[in-house]
């Protein structure tokens, strides 16, 4: 989607001027990438309609850059179809009940450990609640995932009844002074009756704040069926949208607001408990259009990153005393915030650098080699990579396990960046400032 967009995007704003004509043939191409990310067709159709109607309507034709104006258009028109706002959870009570309701294999559980998580560095004091008493090992992967976490859960057991599972565990967070209990409930692989009513008792047990519809967006426009009828019977407060880094068209989360009224507010980005991002419908319109994340990426970097620290780095760069020493602990911070390939694709511009991707990908395993010839190399020499000669060079290869070119490899790149840093530090600081950004 993002691609075929960017591509049309292209040509509105190479183009000087707009017609009635060509705003319509660019529309359509709109409509087609749409379409192909598997958006509901009639979202699709209303929202090309509004976009064409303040296409036409306004001044955009005798603006200077008309084509910046349509792409701003179709920018706003897609925040507001992912919903407008950031829709913030609700949490009130004592203990406050978050309910993850959907079906089976969506992400429920892990999404419920994952929101722990989140929870928790919000100073919220979480409790996991298992209430799947169908699946044998449900019980079991909710309580291995909180302790991983080391966040309390709750001893449900199979031979208990999952609302009087949600009635004692609600006593016992009070006892134990949980202000916030995540309820993760047993799904089906298709809607059923019997799962409603039982979702629907649990309801009326303990009044939850927050029913969350957990979605797999891989499934599309079933994701965006079963969300609707869902809603229809539990009346649920949002949606957290699992799976969002494999390859979903995208199709889901542009209609899911649209369809069921009801706001995105998470997704899922992978497996681990820290692969959790709160859904902000601009910043994800700047994504689907290929506008870039920076927002989010800057976010998550200082989840782990003081401000200090970041321009202690950034002189560092400037002076080109980047050292190994420095290398090796970024490397270790990008490694947690995800793969390098992840982090690329949320920086602006990158739709169109597709291919230098590729060249740029460094696989996992190569890092960890990386890390192992550090690790080989002495304080002294992490500080200084100047004193790093022949028979230093040897030495690191033979304590590494690692190939002697390998080892030139590395010292040489190195080398290398620090010098590319340097120019490109200083084109950045006449232009006014340093990102803050390592
Ligand atoms: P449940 O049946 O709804 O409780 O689903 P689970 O939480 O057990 O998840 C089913 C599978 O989906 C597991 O293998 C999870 O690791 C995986 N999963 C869940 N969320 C995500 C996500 O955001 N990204 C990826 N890649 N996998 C996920
Ligand atoms: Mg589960």
């Amino acid at each position: 989607l993002q691609d075929r967009l960017n591509t049309v995007f292209k040509k509105f704003k190479g183009q000087g001027r707009l017609d009635e004509n060509n705003i319509q043939e660019g529309l359509r191409e709109v409509r087609l990438a749409l379409l192909e990310a598997d958006v509901n067709f009639k979202v699709v159709k209303e929202f090309i309609s509004r976009v064409k109607d303040r296409c036409l309507g306004q001044d955009v034709l005798k603006s200077l850059t008309p084509g910046q104006q349509v792409v701003k258009i179709v920018h706003e028109e897609m925040i507001g179809l992912l919903g407008g706002e950031t829709a913030d959870l609700e949490l009130r009570g004592n203990p406050a009940v978050i309910m993850m309701v959907g079906l089976q294999g969506s992400g429920k559980t892990t999404t419920s450990s994952k929101l722990a998580l989140h929870l928790r560095r919000l100073k919220f004091k979480p409790l996991l609640v298992p209430a799947d008493v169908y699946r044998p090992a449900a019980i079991e992967q909710l309580t291995t995932l909180g302790k991983q976490l080391d966040v309390p859960v709750f001893a449900s057991s199979t031979d208990m009844n999952p609302v009087d599972i949600a009635s004692q565990a609600r006593e016992y967070a009070r006892e134990q002074g949980c202000n916030v209990m995540l309820l993760d409930t047993a799904g089906r692989l298709h809607i059923d009756e019997t799962l409603m009513d039982e979702l629907a008792a649990i309801k009326a047990e303990v009044s939850p704040q927050e029913i969350l519809f957990v979605a797999d967006a891989m499934t599309g426009q079933d994701a965006v069926t079963v969300a609707a009828s869902f809603d229809e019977r539990l009346d649920v407060s949002g949606v957290v949208l699992t799976k969002m880094d494999g390859d979903a068209r995208g199709g889901a989360a542009l209609s899911i607001k649209h369809v069921t009224g009801k706001p995105i507010k998470f997704v899922g980005m992978g497996e681990k408990a820290s692969d959790l991002e709160v859904f902000h419908p601009d910043r994800a319109a700047s994504r689907i259009l290929g506008m870039g994340d920076m927002l989010t990426l800057i976010e998550k970097a200082q989840e782990d990153i003081t401000e200090e620290e970041a321009e202690k780095i950034g002189k560092k760069f400037q002076r080109a005393e980047f050292d190994f020493e420095d290398f090796r602990t970024q490397m270790r911070r990008m490694k947690k915030l995800g793969s390098l390939e992840g982090i690329l694709k949320m920086l602006p511009g990158m739709g169109g650098l597709k291919e230098k991707l590729g060249e740029l990908k460094v696989p996992d395993k190569e890092l960890g080699r990386v890390e192992a010839m550090i690790n080989s190399m002495t304080m002294e020499e992490r500080k200084n990579p100047n004193l790093i000669n022949p028979s230093r060079k040897e030495r690191i290869a033979r304590g590494s396990g690692i190939e002697l070119d390998e080892v030139n490899q590395l010292v040489k790149n190195f080398e290398q960046m620090r010098k590319m840093m340097k120019k490109m530090m200083g084109r950045s600081k006449k232009k006014g400032g340093m990102p803050k950004m390592p």
